[in-house]
Protein backbone atom coordinates (compact mmCIF):
# COMPACT_ATOMS: atom_id res chain seq x y z
CA UNK A 1 0.00 0.00 0.00
CA UNK A 2 1.41 3.27 -1.24
CA UNK A 3 0.97 6.51 0.78
CA UNK A 4 1.29 10.35 -0.55
CA UNK A 5 4.06 12.62 0.21
CA UNK A 6 2.37 12.81 3.82
CA UNK A 7 1.12 9.63 5.89
CA UNK A 8 -2.34 9.46 4.27
CA UNK A 9 -2.96 6.48 2.06
CA UNK A 10 -2.74 7.24 -1.13
CA UNK A 11 -6.18 5.53 -2.32
CA UNK A 12 -7.98 7.90 0.37
CA UNK A 13 -9.25 10.39 -2.67
CA UNK A 14 -11.35 13.51 -1.48
CA UNK A 15 -14.64 11.31 -2.86
CA UNK A 16 -13.55 8.50 -0.56
CA UNK A 17 -13.64 10.42 2.83
CA UNK A 18 -17.13 12.01 1.24
CA UNK A 19 -18.68 8.54 0.97
CA UNK A 20 -17.92 8.07 4.74
CA UNK A 21 -18.14 11.34 5.95
CA UNK A 22 -21.47 11.40 5.07
CA UNK A 23 -22.44 9.06 7.68
CA UNK A 24 -22.03 11.52 10.26
CA UNK A 25 -25.67 11.99 12.10
CA UNK A 26 -26.46 15.66 12.39
CA UNK A 27 -29.80 16.49 11.67
CA UNK A 28 -30.10 19.64 13.57
CA UNK A 29 -26.47 21.31 12.71
CA UNK A 30 -26.68 19.95 8.76
CA UNK A 31 -25.08 22.59 6.60
CA UNK A 32 -22.63 23.93 9.06
CA UNK A 33 -19.07 24.22 8.62
CA UNK A 34 -17.59 23.01 12.13
CA UNK A 35 -15.39 20.60 11.62
CA UNK A 36 -12.78 18.52 13.49
CA UNK A 37 -9.69 16.94 12.60
CA UNK A 38 -7.12 14.77 14.39
CA UNK A 39 -3.51 14.86 13.82
CA UNK A 40 -1.89 11.50 11.95
CA UNK A 41 0.50 9.73 14.75
CA UNK A 42 3.14 8.74 11.44
CA UNK A 43 3.93 12.40 10.30
CA UNK A 44 1.82 14.34 13.18
CA UNK A 45 0.38 16.19 10.18
CA UNK A 46 -3.70 16.84 10.43
CA UNK A 47 -5.76 13.47 9.01
CA UNK A 48 -8.61 14.92 7.24
CA UNK A 49 -11.49 17.37 8.73
CA UNK A 50 -15.05 15.25 9.57
CA UNK A 51 -18.16 17.45 10.26
CA UNK A 52 -18.75 17.93 14.03
CA UNK A 53 -21.66 17.69 15.67
CA UNK A 54 -23.75 18.96 18.40
CA UNK A 55 -25.15 17.74 21.65
CA UNK A 56 -28.68 18.79 19.92
CA UNK A 57 -27.75 16.84 16.90
CA UNK A 58 -27.11 13.93 19.69
CA UNK A 59 -30.69 14.61 20.57
CA UNK A 60 -31.95 14.42 17.10
CA UNK A 61 -29.77 11.74 16.03
CA UNK A 62 -31.45 9.17 18.59
CA UNK A 63 -34.71 10.83 18.39
CA UNK A 64 -34.66 8.88 14.91
CA UNK A 65 -32.80 6.08 15.71
CA UNK A 66 -35.54 5.30 18.42
CA UNK A 67 -38.64 5.66 16.02
CA UNK A 68 -36.51 3.10 13.74
CA UNK A 69 -36.14 0.29 16.67
CA UNK A 70 -39.60 -0.85 15.90
CA UNK A 71 -39.29 -1.97 12.33
CA UNK A 72 -35.77 -3.04 12.92
CA UNK A 73 -36.91 -5.20 16.08
CA UNK A 74 -39.94 -6.70 14.29
CA UNK A 75 -37.60 -8.55 11.68
CA UNK A 76 -36.57 -12.23 12.64
CA UNK A 77 -33.33 -12.65 14.14
CA UNK A 78 -32.47 -14.47 11.17
CA UNK A 79 -32.94 -11.48 8.91
CA UNK A 80 -31.10 -8.84 11.35
CA UNK A 81 -28.19 -11.93 11.28
CA UNK A 82 -28.16 -12.04 7.25
CA UNK A 83 -27.01 -8.32 7.49
CA UNK A 84 -24.66 -8.85 10.19
CA UNK A 85 -23.20 -11.87 7.84
CA UNK A 86 -22.86 -10.07 5.12
CA UNK A 87 -20.88 -7.11 7.03
CA UNK A 88 -18.99 -9.96 8.14
CA UNK A 89 -18.24 -10.84 4.38
CA UNK A 90 -17.19 -7.47 3.13
CA UNK A 91 -14.78 -6.79 6.37
CA UNK A 92 -12.63 -9.87 5.21
CA UNK A 93 -13.12 -9.02 1.45
CA UNK A 94 -12.01 -5.23 2.55
CA UNK A 95 -9.73 -5.53 5.68
CA UNK A 96 -6.53 -3.46 3.88
CA UNK A 97 -8.97 -0.66 3.68
CA UNK A 98 -9.43 -0.58 7.11
CA UNK A 99 -6.23 -1.27 8.66
CA UNK A 100 -4.89 1.85 6.26
CA UNK A 101 -7.74 3.79 8.41
CA UNK A 102 -6.86 2.37 11.67
CA UNK A 103 -3.37 2.89 11.19
CA UNK A 104 -3.38 6.45 9.76
CA UNK A 105 -5.36 7.56 12.60
CA UNK A 106 -3.93 5.59 15.40
CA UNK A 107 -0.51 4.76 14.20
CA UNK A 108 -0.24 1.19 15.22
CA UNK A 109 1.25 -1.49 13.67
CA UNK A 110 -0.01 -3.75 11.06
CA UNK A 111 -0.27 -6.79 12.68
CA UNK A 112 -2.33 -5.01 15.39
CA UNK A 113 -4.76 -3.40 13.01
CA UNK A 114 -5.67 -6.67 11.45
CA UNK A 115 -5.80 -8.56 15.08
CA UNK A 116 -8.72 -5.77 15.31
CA UNK A 117 -10.33 -6.82 11.64
CA UNK A 118 -10.01 -10.96 13.43
CA UNK A 119 -11.83 -9.99 16.28
CA UNK A 120 -14.55 -8.03 14.47
CA UNK A 121 -14.67 -10.82 12.22
CA UNK A 122 -15.15 -13.45 14.81
CA UNK A 123 -17.83 -11.44 16.85
CA UNK A 124 -20.08 -11.00 14.05
CA UNK A 125 -20.23 -14.49 13.06
CA UNK A 126 -20.36 -15.95 16.56
CA UNK A 127 -23.48 -13.54 17.17
CA UNK A 128 -25.08 -13.75 14.42
CA UNK A 129 -25.15 -18.08 14.71
CA UNK A 130 -25.53 -18.33 18.13
CA UNK A 131 -26.84 -14.80 19.52
CA UNK A 132 -30.62 -15.99 19.46
CA UNK A 133 -29.83 -18.50 21.65
CA UNK A 134 -28.40 -16.64 24.19
CA UNK A 135 -31.83 -14.49 24.23
CA UNK A 136 -34.12 -17.63 23.99
CA UNK A 137 -37.42 -17.49 26.38
CA UNK A 138 -37.14 -19.12 29.64
CA UNK A 139 -40.18 -20.97 30.69
CA UNK A 140 -41.13 -21.21 34.31
CA UNK A 141 -43.69 -22.77 36.26
CA UNK A 142 -46.75 -20.33 36.74
CA UNK A 143 -48.36 -19.40 39.78
CA UNK A 144 -50.27 -21.94 40.00
CA UNK A 145 -48.73 -25.30 38.51
CA UNK A 146 -50.63 -26.66 35.30
CA UNK A 147 -53.53 -23.85 35.39
CA UNK A 148 -50.55 -21.27 34.59
CA UNK A 149 -47.72 -20.46 32.93
CA UNK A 150 -45.10 -18.26 32.75
CA UNK A 151 -41.95 -17.24 30.43
CA UNK A 152 -39.38 -14.52 30.95
CA UNK A 153 -38.52 -13.10 27.20
CA UNK A 154 -35.60 -10.92 26.54
CA UNK A 155 -37.09 -7.34 24.92
CA UNK A 156 -34.67 -4.96 22.96
CA UNK A 157 -33.38 -1.62 25.90
CA UNK A 158 -34.10 0.28 23.01
CA UNK A 159 -31.61 2.60 21.88
CA UNK A 160 -28.10 1.92 22.74
CA UNK A 161 -25.21 4.18 22.87
CA UNK A 162 -21.62 3.15 22.17
CA UNK A 163 -18.75 5.47 23.80
CA UNK A 164 -15.77 4.13 22.22
CA UNK A 165 -11.88 5.60 22.79
CA UNK A 166 -9.18 5.77 19.76
CA UNK A 167 -6.92 2.66 20.55
CA UNK A 168 -9.38 0.16 19.40
CA UNK A 169 -11.45 2.00 17.20
CA UNK A 170 -13.40 -1.31 14.99
CA UNK A 171 -13.18 -3.52 17.69
CA UNK A 172 -14.12 -1.20 20.26
CA UNK A 173 -16.51 0.82 18.31
CA UNK A 174 -18.28 -1.61 16.24
CA UNK A 175 -17.81 -5.20 17.91
CA UNK A 176 -20.12 -3.71 20.78
CA UNK A 177 -22.61 -2.60 17.95
CA UNK A 178 -23.40 -5.61 16.60
CA UNK A 179 -24.89 -7.39 19.25
CA UNK A 180 -27.12 -4.53 20.80
CA UNK A 181 -28.19 -4.46 16.94
CA UNK A 182 -28.97 -8.09 16.28
CA UNK A 183 -31.04 -7.81 19.44
CA UNK A 184 -33.13 -5.57 17.95
CA UNK A 185 -31.97 -2.08 19.32
CA UNK A 186 -30.67 0.69 17.22
CA UNK A 187 -27.53 2.14 18.57
CA UNK A 188 -25.98 5.59 18.55
CA UNK A 189 -22.38 5.77 18.40
CA UNK A 190 -20.01 8.45 19.32
CA UNK A 191 -16.77 8.35 17.22
CA UNK A 192 -13.57 9.14 18.91
CA UNK A 193 -12.40 12.85 18.01
CA UNK A 194 -8.78 10.56 17.22
CA UNK A 195 -10.49 7.97 14.86
CA UNK A 196 -13.85 8.97 13.57
CA UNK A 197 -12.63 7.63 9.79
CA UNK A 198 -12.64 4.37 11.12
CA UNK A 199 -15.79 3.88 12.04
CA UNK A 200 -17.45 5.81 9.36
CA UNK A 201 -15.99 3.54 6.93
CA UNK A 202 -17.38 0.93 8.91
CA UNK A 203 -20.60 2.81 9.04
CA UNK A 204 -20.68 2.72 5.28
CA UNK A 205 -19.91 -0.89 5.02
CA UNK A 206 -22.61 -1.89 6.98
CA UNK A 207 -24.81 -0.18 4.61
CA UNK A 208 -23.39 -1.92 1.87
CA UNK A 209 -24.57 -4.90 3.68
CA UNK A 210 -27.99 -3.92 4.00
CA UNK A 211 -28.57 -2.16 7.73
CA UNK A 212 -30.92 0.55 7.39
CA UNK A 213 -29.91 4.30 7.55
CA UNK A 214 -31.57 5.29 10.93
CA UNK A 215 -30.58 2.35 12.65
CA UNK A 216 -27.02 2.67 13.56
CA UNK A 217 -26.25 6.18 13.77
CA UNK A 218 -22.63 8.15 14.45
CA UNK A 219 -22.34 11.14 15.98
CA UNK A 220 -19.20 13.23 15.89
CA UNK A 221 -18.08 16.53 17.78
CA UNK A 222 -16.01 17.35 21.11
CA UNK A 223 -15.49 13.98 23.25
CA UNK A 224 -17.23 15.28 26.79
CA UNK A 225 -20.29 17.64 25.10
CA UNK A 226 -21.20 14.62 22.99
CA UNK A 227 -20.68 11.97 25.15
CA UNK A 228 -22.41 13.26 27.70
CA UNK A 229 -25.54 14.35 25.12
CA UNK A 230 -25.73 10.02 24.36
CA UNK A 231 -25.73 9.15 27.93
CA UNK A 232 -28.45 12.10 28.44
CA UNK A 233 -31.17 10.37 25.86
CA UNK A 234 -30.27 6.53 25.27
CA UNK A 235 -31.50 3.61 26.89
CA UNK A 236 -28.72 2.33 27.55
CA UNK A 237 -24.75 2.93 27.48
CA UNK A 238 -21.98 0.89 26.96
CA UNK A 239 -19.13 2.72 27.74
CA UNK A 240 -15.35 1.77 26.89
CA UNK A 241 -12.90 4.16 28.36
CA UNK A 242 -10.36 5.71 31.17
CA UNK A 243 -11.54 5.13 34.83
CA UNK A 244 -12.40 8.75 35.08
CA UNK A 245 -14.72 9.78 32.41
CA UNK A 246 -16.36 5.85 32.97
CA UNK A 247 -17.10 7.02 36.57
CA UNK A 248 -18.62 10.06 35.61
CA UNK A 249 -20.61 8.27 32.74
CA UNK A 250 -21.98 5.59 35.52
CA UNK A 251 -23.16 8.54 37.30
CA UNK A 252 -24.88 10.37 35.01
CA UNK A 253 -26.83 7.03 33.46
CA UNK A 254 -27.86 5.81 37.27
CA UNK A 255 -29.32 9.26 37.56
CA UNK A 256 -31.35 8.55 34.43
CA UNK A 257 -32.18 4.82 35.80
CA UNK A 258 -30.79 3.27 32.29
CA UNK A 259 -28.14 0.39 32.64
CA UNK A 260 -24.50 0.77 31.46
CA UNK A 261 -21.48 -1.20 31.20
CA UNK A 262 -18.16 0.41 32.15
CA UNK A 263 -15.00 -1.15 30.19
CA UNK A 264 -12.34 1.31 31.86
CA UNK A 265 -8.57 1.08 32.37
CA UNK A 266 -6.19 -1.88 34.43
CA UNK A 267 -2.83 -2.31 35.45
CA UNK A 268 -2.43 -5.76 34.58
CA UNK A 269 0.18 -8.32 36.34
CA UNK A 270 1.46 -11.57 34.83
CA UNK A 271 2.83 -14.30 37.16
CA UNK A 272 6.04 -16.56 36.26
CA UNK A 273 6.13 -19.28 38.88
CA UNK A 274 9.13 -20.87 39.08
CA UNK A 275 8.51 -23.63 37.00
CA UNK A 276 7.62 -21.85 33.81
CA UNK A 277 8.57 -22.13 30.50
CA UNK A 278 11.23 -19.20 30.42
CA UNK A 279 11.03 -19.12 26.52
CA UNK A 280 7.31 -18.74 26.12
CA UNK A 281 6.99 -16.82 29.08
CA UNK A 282 8.84 -13.86 28.30
CA UNK A 283 7.68 -13.79 24.08
CA UNK A 284 4.30 -13.84 25.83
CA UNK A 285 4.73 -11.18 28.18
CA UNK A 286 6.48 -9.29 25.47
CA UNK A 287 3.60 -9.76 23.29
CA UNK A 288 1.33 -8.88 25.88
CA UNK A 289 3.30 -6.04 27.26
CA UNK A 290 3.80 -4.29 23.68
CA UNK A 291 0.57 -5.34 21.60
CA UNK A 292 -0.93 -2.27 20.17
CA UNK A 293 2.17 0.03 21.02
CA UNK A 294 0.76 -1.09 24.94
CA UNK A 295 -1.70 0.97 23.92
CA UNK A 296 -4.20 -1.95 25.34
CA UNK A 297 -6.45 -2.05 27.81
CA UNK A 298 -5.27 -5.84 29.23
CA UNK A 299 -2.00 -5.37 28.34
CA UNK A 300 0.71 -6.48 30.29
CA UNK A 301 2.45 -3.71 33.11
CA UNK A 302 3.66 -5.37 35.50
CA UNK A 303 5.92 -8.97 35.63
CA UNK A 304 6.08 -10.85 38.84
CA UNK A 305 8.51 -13.16 38.76
CA UNK A 306 9.86 -16.40 41.39
CA UNK A 307 13.14 -15.22 42.82
CA UNK A 308 14.36 -18.57 41.77
CA UNK A 309 14.38 -17.53 38.00
CA UNK A 310 14.00 -14.08 37.81
CA UNK A 311 17.93 -13.31 36.06
CA UNK A 312 16.93 -16.23 32.84
CA UNK A 313 13.94 -14.43 32.75
CA UNK A 314 15.17 -11.06 32.63
CA UNK A 315 17.55 -12.30 29.56
CA UNK A 316 15.08 -14.09 27.76
CA UNK A 317 12.65 -10.53 28.46
CA UNK A 318 15.22 -8.53 27.25
CA UNK A 319 16.02 -10.34 23.90
CA UNK A 320 13.05 -10.54 22.76
CA UNK A 321 12.39 -7.08 23.48
CA UNK A 322 15.44 -5.77 21.92
CA UNK A 323 14.42 -7.97 18.90
CA UNK A 324 11.45 -6.23 18.05
CA UNK A 325 10.92 -4.14 14.55
CA UNK A 326 9.41 -0.72 15.82
CA UNK A 327 8.38 1.51 12.66
CA UNK A 328 5.89 2.36 10.89
CA UNK A 329 4.42 1.52 7.50
CA UNK A 330 1.54 0.11 5.57
CA UNK A 331 2.69 -3.67 5.84
CA UNK A 332 3.49 -6.32 8.56
CA UNK A 333 7.10 -5.36 8.29
CA UNK A 334 7.33 -3.90 11.98
CA UNK A 335 6.18 -5.41 15.29
CA UNK A 336 5.50 -2.28 17.06
CA UNK A 337 4.07 1.31 15.61
CA UNK A 338 3.85 4.58 17.34
CA UNK A 339 1.95 5.66 20.40
CA UNK A 340 -1.46 7.34 18.83
CA UNK A 341 -0.32 11.45 19.85
CA UNK A 342 1.17 13.68 21.40
CA UNK A 343 -0.68 13.45 24.41
CA UNK A 344 -0.17 9.89 24.63
CA UNK A 345 4.26 10.19 24.03
CA UNK A 346 3.90 12.85 27.06
CA UNK A 347 1.86 10.86 29.39
CA UNK A 348 4.07 7.66 28.76
CA UNK A 349 7.28 9.86 28.85
CA UNK A 350 6.70 11.29 32.17
CA UNK A 351 5.51 8.11 34.00
CA UNK A 352 9.41 6.61 33.20
CA UNK A 353 11.19 9.89 33.39
CA UNK A 354 9.25 9.98 37.25
CA UNK A 355 10.14 5.99 37.57
CA UNK A 356 14.39 7.01 36.40
CA UNK A 357 14.17 10.11 38.89
CA UNK A 358 13.14 7.84 41.55
CA UNK A 359 15.61 5.53 40.87
CA UNK A 360 13.96 2.90 38.79
CA UNK A 361 16.17 0.77 36.44
CA UNK A 362 15.58 1.38 32.55
CA UNK A 363 16.95 -2.42 31.19
CA UNK A 364 15.42 -1.57 27.39
CA UNK A 365 14.13 1.01 26.22
CA UNK A 366 13.02 3.97 28.26
CA UNK A 367 12.86 7.51 25.98
CA UNK A 368 11.07 7.87 22.82
CA UNK A 369 12.23 6.96 18.92
CA UNK A 370 11.89 10.16 17.18
CA UNK A 371 14.00 8.58 13.96
CA UNK A 372 10.91 6.03 13.89
CA UNK A 373 8.45 9.00 13.84
CA UNK A 374 7.31 12.05 15.66
CA UNK A 375 5.32 9.79 18.71
CA UNK A 376 6.98 6.55 18.58
CA UNK A 377 8.80 4.94 21.44
CA UNK A 378 10.88 2.31 22.39
CA UNK A 379 9.69 -0.38 24.19
CA UNK A 380 10.54 -0.51 27.46
CA UNK A 381 11.66 -2.85 30.68
CA UNK A 382 11.98 -1.72 34.17
CA UNK A 383 12.79 -3.09 37.65
CA UNK A 384 13.60 -1.49 41.25
CA UNK A 385 10.23 0.03 40.73
CA UNK A 386 8.78 1.27 43.90
CA UNK A 387 5.63 2.66 45.56
CA UNK A 388 6.42 6.04 45.08
CA UNK A 389 6.26 6.13 41.13
CA UNK A 390 3.38 7.01 39.45
CA UNK A 391 3.67 4.09 36.94
CA UNK A 392 4.19 1.78 39.64
CA UNK A 393 0.15 1.12 40.55
CA UNK A 394 -0.99 3.80 37.94
CA UNK A 395 -1.80 2.58 34.39
CA UNK A 396 0.53 3.53 32.06
CA UNK A 397 -0.84 2.94 28.85
CA UNK A 398 2.33 2.62 27.10
CA UNK A 399 5.03 0.24 25.67
CA UNK A 400 6.17 0.00 29.63
CA UNK A 401 6.84 -3.25 31.56
CA UNK A 402 8.35 -3.58 35.43
CA UNK A 403 9.46 -6.48 36.80
CA UNK A 404 9.12 -7.70 40.33
CA UNK A 405 10.74 -9.88 42.35
CA UNK A 406 8.74 -12.53 44.66
CA UNK A 407 9.82 -15.96 46.54
CA UNK A 408 6.53 -17.95 46.58
CA UNK A 409 3.05 -18.19 45.03
CA UNK A 410 1.13 -16.56 47.80
CA UNK A 411 3.40 -13.24 48.00
CA UNK A 412 2.29 -13.43 43.96
CA UNK A 413 -0.64 -13.16 43.89
CA UNK A 414 -0.16 -10.78 46.66
CA UNK A 415 1.84 -8.42 44.65
CA UNK A 416 -0.53 -9.37 41.51
CA UNK A 417 -3.91 -8.05 43.82
CA UNK A 418 -2.37 -4.87 44.76
CA UNK A 419 -3.32 -1.64 43.27
CA UNK A 420 -7.23 -0.57 42.32
CA UNK A 421 -7.46 -2.02 39.17
CA UNK A 422 -8.88 -5.90 38.34
CA UNK A 423 -9.01 -6.69 34.57
CA UNK A 424 -7.03 -8.87 32.88
CA UNK A 425 -4.01 -11.45 34.42
CA UNK A 426 -1.84 -14.02 33.14
CA UNK A 427 0.03 -16.71 34.87
CA UNK A 428 2.97 -18.48 33.26
CA UNK A 429 3.67 -22.27 35.01
CA UNK A 430 4.12 -25.85 33.87
CA UNK A 431 1.72 -26.76 36.48
CA UNK A 432 -1.75 -26.81 35.56
CA UNK A 433 -3.52 -27.55 39.05
CA UNK A 434 -1.73 -24.78 40.35
CA UNK A 435 -2.36 -21.60 37.90
CA UNK A 436 -6.11 -23.22 37.98
CA UNK A 437 -5.73 -22.60 41.60
CA UNK A 438 -3.91 -18.98 41.84
CA UNK A 439 -6.25 -17.72 38.96
CA UNK A 440 -9.07 -18.24 41.59
CA UNK A 441 -7.11 -16.01 43.51
CA UNK A 442 -6.24 -13.20 41.57
CA UNK A 443 -8.79 -10.11 41.45
CA UNK A 444 -9.24 -9.77 37.45
CA UNK A 445 -12.08 -10.09 35.39
CA UNK A 446 -9.98 -12.31 32.87
CA UNK A 447 -7.08 -14.59 33.55
CA UNK A 448 -4.95 -16.16 30.87
CA UNK A 449 -2.86 -19.45 31.73
CA UNK A 450 0.27 -19.39 29.97
CA UNK A 451 -1.04 -16.37 27.16
CA UNK A 452 0.02 -12.72 27.80
CA UNK A 453 -3.27 -11.29 26.91
CA UNK A 454 -5.08 -12.59 23.96
CA UNK A 455 -6.59 -15.67 24.72
CA UNK A 456 -9.11 -14.67 27.07
CA UNK A 457 -9.93 -11.42 24.99
CA UNK A 458 -10.15 -14.44 21.98
CA UNK A 459 -12.48 -17.03 23.55
CA UNK A 460 -15.48 -14.64 22.60
CA UNK A 461 -18.16 -17.19 23.99
CA UNK A 462 -17.02 -15.71 27.51
CA UNK A 463 -17.46 -12.73 29.00
CA UNK A 464 -15.16 -10.22 29.43
CA UNK A 465 -15.12 -7.18 31.65
CA UNK A 466 -13.29 -5.67 34.85
CA UNK A 467 -13.38 -5.64 38.68
CA UNK A 468 -12.59 -2.91 41.00
CA UNK A 469 -12.15 0.13 39.16
CA UNK A 470 -11.49 -1.87 36.06
CA UNK A 471 -15.30 -1.65 35.69
CA UNK A 472 -18.56 -3.66 35.37
CA UNK A 473 -20.51 -5.34 33.08
CA UNK A 474 -18.96 -7.87 30.63
CA UNK A 475 -18.62 -7.62 26.67
CA UNK A 476 -18.72 -11.29 24.40
CA UNK A 477 -20.10 -13.94 25.54
CA UNK A 478 -24.09 -14.28 26.48
CA UNK A 479 -23.88 -10.88 29.03
CA UNK A 480 -22.32 -9.14 25.82
CA UNK A 481 -25.90 -9.74 23.95
CA UNK A 482 -28.34 -9.92 27.17
CA UNK A 483 -27.22 -6.67 28.72
CA UNK A 484 -28.97 -4.66 25.51
CA UNK A 485 -32.38 -6.59 26.69
CA UNK A 486 -34.53 -6.39 29.61
CA UNK A 487 -36.22 -9.69 31.13
CA UNK A 488 -40.04 -9.46 30.71
CA UNK A 489 -42.22 -12.08 32.62
CA UNK A 490 -45.33 -13.04 30.25
CA UNK A 491 -47.51 -15.12 32.86
CA UNK A 492 -51.09 -16.49 31.39
CA UNK A 493 -54.05 -18.04 33.37
CA UNK A 494 -56.46 -20.61 31.16
CA UNK A 495 -58.82 -19.90 34.40
CA UNK A 496 -58.69 -16.43 34.30
CA UNK A 497 -57.76 -14.15 37.50
CA UNK A 498 -56.15 -16.20 39.94
CA UNK A 499 -57.60 -15.53 43.20
CA UNK A 500 -60.72 -15.87 45.25
CA UNK A 501 -63.70 -17.17 42.96
CA UNK A 502 -66.59 -14.38 42.75
CA UNK A 503 -68.89 -15.60 45.66
CA UNK A 504 -66.20 -17.12 47.65
CA UNK A 505 -65.31 -17.10 51.35
CA UNK A 506 -62.22 -15.62 52.12
CA UNK A 507 -61.84 -17.83 55.03
CA UNK A 508 -62.65 -20.89 52.62
CA UNK A 509 -59.81 -19.81 50.18
CA UNK A 510 -56.93 -18.58 52.56
CA UNK A 511 -57.59 -22.22 53.84
CA UNK A 512 -57.12 -23.95 50.98
CA UNK A 513 -54.22 -21.96 50.61
CA UNK A 514 -52.67 -23.26 53.41
CA UNK A 515 -53.51 -26.64 52.96
CA UNK A 516 -51.45 -26.08 49.19
CA UNK A 517 -48.79 -24.55 50.99
CA UNK A 518 -48.64 -27.59 53.28
CA UNK A 519 -48.71 -30.23 50.66
CA UNK A 520 -45.88 -28.48 48.01
CA UNK A 521 -43.87 -28.97 51.43
CA UNK A 522 -44.31 -32.09 52.15
CA UNK A 523 -44.24 -33.24 48.28
CA UNK A 524 -41.56 -31.03 47.71
CA UNK A 525 -42.41 -28.99 45.12
CA UNK A 526 -40.72 -25.75 44.39
P1 LIG B 1 -11.40 8.49 27.83
O1 LIG B 1 -12.16 8.08 29.01
O2 LIG B 1 -10.68 9.78 27.84
O3 LIG B 1 -12.37 8.55 26.54
C1 LIG B 1 -13.17 7.46 26.15
C2 LIG B 1 -14.34 7.98 25.34
O4 LIG B 1 -15.18 8.77 26.17
C3 LIG B 1 -13.94 8.89 24.18
O5 LIG B 1 -14.77 8.63 23.08
C4 LIG B 1 -14.21 10.28 24.74
O6 LIG B 1 -14.47 11.24 23.72
C5 LIG B 1 -15.45 10.03 25.57
N1 LIG B 1 -15.70 10.99 26.65
C6 LIG B 1 -14.85 11.90 27.19
N2 LIG B 1 -15.46 12.57 28.20
C7 LIG B 1 -16.71 12.07 28.30
C8 LIG B 1 -17.81 12.33 29.17
N3 LIG B 1 -17.73 13.24 30.15
N4 LIG B 1 -18.94 11.62 29.01
C9 LIG B 1 -19.02 10.65 28.05
N5 LIG B 1 -18.01 10.37 27.20
C10 LIG B 1 -16.87 11.06 27.32
O7 LIG B 1 -10.42 7.28 27.52
P2 LIG B 1 -9.19 7.26 26.50
O8 LIG B 1 -8.01 7.86 27.14
O9 LIG B 1 -9.61 7.76 25.17
O10 LIG B 1 -8.97 5.67 26.36
C11 LIG B 1 -7.99 5.00 27.04
C12 LIG B 1 -8.57 4.36 28.29
O11 LIG B 1 -9.56 3.42 27.92
C13 LIG B 1 -7.53 3.58 29.08
O12 LIG B 1 -7.72 3.83 30.45
C14 LIG B 1 -7.86 2.13 28.75
O13 LIG B 1 -7.44 1.22 29.74
C15 LIG B 1 -9.34 2.20 28.62
N6 LIG B 1 -9.83 1.07 27.81
C16 LIG B 1 -10.54 0.08 28.44
C17 LIG B 1 -10.98 -1.03 27.71
C18 LIG B 1 -11.74 -2.17 28.37
O14 LIG B 1 -12.29 -2.99 27.66
N7 LIG B 1 -11.75 -2.26 29.68
C19 LIG B 1 -10.68 -1.11 26.34
C20 LIG B 1 -9.96 -0.08 25.75
C21 LIG B 1 -9.54 1.01 26.49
Amino acid sequence: MTTTADARPAWVKPHKLASWTHWVSRPVSRGSDATMTATAPYDGRPTAPVPAGTPEDVAAAVASARAATTAWAALSYDDRAGVVLRFHDLLVERQDEVMDLIQWEMGKARFHAWQEVLQVANLARHYARHGASYLDDRKVRGALPVLTRAREVRVPVGVVGIISPWNYPLYLGVGDAIPALLAGNAVVGKADPQTPLTLLWTRALMAEAGLPEPVWQVVTGPGTEIGEAVVDHVDYVCFTGSTATGRLVGERAARRLIGSSLELGGKNPLIVRADADIAKAARGTADAAFANTGQMCIHIERVIVHDRVYDEFKRALLDVTTGLRVGQSYDLSHDIGSLASADQLAKVSAHVDDAVAKGATVLAGGHARPEVGPFAYAPTVLEGVTDDMDLCLGETFGPVVALYRVHDDDEAVREANRGSYGLSASIFSTNAPTADRMARMLRAGSVNINDGAALAAGSIEAGMGGMGDSGSGRRHGAEGIRKYTQAQTIASSSLGPVGPPPGAALETFVALGNRQLRLFRSLRIR
